[in-house]
């Protein structure tokens, strides 16, 4: 079974583990409380920066 397991690689790189914990990455905080909009779009922007070619 493991066999049939790969790893996702993005551009022969593996891919980060998603964020599916409970605490937000951007504030340390539960996601379940608060607004966390700004932390989503810093979280995009963090994104963004990383698909760009001169980094
Ligand atoms: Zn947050």
């Amino acid at each position: 079974m493991t066999a049939l397991r790969r790893t996702v690689r993005l551009r022969g790189a593996p891919m980060r583990p998603l964020d599916l914990n409970v605490m937000c990455d951007q504030c340390n905080r539960s996601r379940a409380h608060g607004n966390h909009t700004k932390c989503s779009k810093l979280r995009q922007a963090e994104a963004v920066e990383r698909r760009l070619p001169n980094n």
